[in-house]
């Protein structure tokens, strides 16, 4: 399983905002100078190496942890009612996240008045696409030929499927068993390689950032400090008034007993930036602080780790907004609705793992045809981000337990 060596986690936050500190220092110093101006071309390969990278994993690992995520559920025919009761919480509370997100970005609009041309285009017929064909052009794009949609990208496809292909092996049994131990491992060693993968993420940071800077100077600082603040106050508002209010009404724990008893875990979910690294520490803090019985604690975690991320799902819908109003792209209302969707499912997808978020975003960006280079400006921040809001899906995690505790004999 891959969990985060603590010392490893630290040298790789460290290496990033290193790269970050260098770009901010190489991109303006190429505004000052021609000579450092020509030479950002030579640093530029490495963004778009670890851009590349990205989409090497992408696919294989959404289409993985979606099967095993459902497969995880036991058999879907006999799914039981607290497996019914928490699928429908999860989809409420994060579902109540991604609008959150939505809200604030489409009001304070981080990426509007700049103009970073970050290289490539969004398609102009998703941009123009009306609300009624809209719809009907989803269905069409959610269920087709799921060979053709892994090689060509096809994201709404990949995820239906995966879906649909997890039901029926979790009915299978021991005839589904080669099929799922070939998901599992290949769900496994996706994750290890994203471990890797992102140990570029220093040069990335340092090769997209640069560019960015030296082209758009302080324009691209302020857009990302909105862009930051977006996220914060999203995440702040789910994780400090939806998740205790919820706690609270549905589960009568008072959000002061909830903080008090789940604070460990909170403390090493920001630290670790890692859902599943997390998961022992919310177990005993939900169990042994919160009352909540073993059988219920010891199925709604371990699921909410793997596929309940409130915050990420927050986060994957206001990036993906933000990049579209940094590239000038006005998403409509069918659009948003996509953007709500993909994020919601991509989220579902990210693995309980440093950096995961960041990768199935790439998902909402390609379902909206938003161009992936976007990631070069908000890789920078994401670390930090990464750690509050792995925070928010460990507490949303927690407060689903306290609430079906509440309604489970
Ligand atoms: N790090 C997050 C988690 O473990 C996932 C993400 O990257 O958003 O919950």
């Amino acid at each position: 399983m891959t969990t985060p060596d603590r010392k490893k986690d630290l040298l790789l936050t460290a290496l990033i905002v290193l790269g970050m500190v260098l770009a901010l220092i190489f991109g303006f110093a190429a505004r000052q100078s021609e000579t450092v101006m020509g030479l950002v071309g030579w640093v530029s390969w490495m963004g778009v190496l670890f851009k590349q990278l990205l989409l090497v994993i992408i696919y294989p690992l959404v289409l993985a942890s979606m099967v095993v995520g459902i497969v995880n559920l036991g058999d879907i025919r006999k799914v039981g009612g607290l497996a019914v009761k928490g699928l429908a919480y999860f989809t409420l509370t994060t579902s109540i996240a991604v609008v959150v997100g939505l809200v604030l970005v489409n009001v304070v609009q981080p990426g509007a008045g700049v103009d970073l041309s970050l290289g490539g285009e969004a398609p102009a017929t998703l941009v123009e696409r009306g609300f009624g064909d809209f719809f009907l052009e989803m269905m069409k794009n959610t269920f087709k030929n799921p060979f053709a949609s892994l090689a060509n990208g096809d994201v709404l496809a990949i995820l239906a499927f995966g879906i649909g292909l997890g039901a029926v092996l979790s009915t299978l049994g021991d005839h589904g068993k080669p099929l799922v131990d070939v998901f599992r491992s290949l769900n496994l060693a996706m994750m290890r390689l994203t471990d890797w993968v992102m140990w570029l993420a220093p040069l990335g940071v340092f090769g997209l950032l640069t560019k960015v800077i030296a082209e758009q100077g302080f324009d691209a600082i302020s857009a990302l400090g909105w862009y930051v603040f977006v996220v914060l106050a999203g995440l702040g508002i789910h994780g400090f008034l939806v998740l205790p209010a919820l706690g609270w009404g549905l589960g009568g724990v008072t959000p002061w007993r909830f903080f008090g008893g789940v604070k460990n875990a909170l403390a090493v979910s920001f630290s670790t930036a890692s859902s599943a690294a997390t998961l022992p520490v919310t177990l005993d803090c939900v169990e042994n602080n919160l009352g909540v019985k073993p059988r219920v604690a010891g199925f709604v975690l371990p699921l909410g780790a793997t596929v309940n991320m409130d915050g990420t799902a927050l986060y994957e819908a206001v990036a993906a907004m933000f990049i579209a109003q940094v590239y000038g792209i006005h998403l409509s209302l069918g659009q948003q609705v996509l953007v709500f969707i993909t994020a919601t499912t991509a989220a579902v997808g990210a693995a309980g793992i440093p950096g995961a978020g960041l990768i199935t975003m790439t998902l909402v960006l390609t379902a909206v045809g938003l161009p992936i280079e976007g990631i070069g400006l908000i890789l920078a921040v994401d670390r930090m981000l990464d750690m509050v809001r792995t925070t928010v899906n460990v507490a949303g995690d927690a407060t689903g337990a306290v609430i079906l505790d509440r309604y489970t004999t």
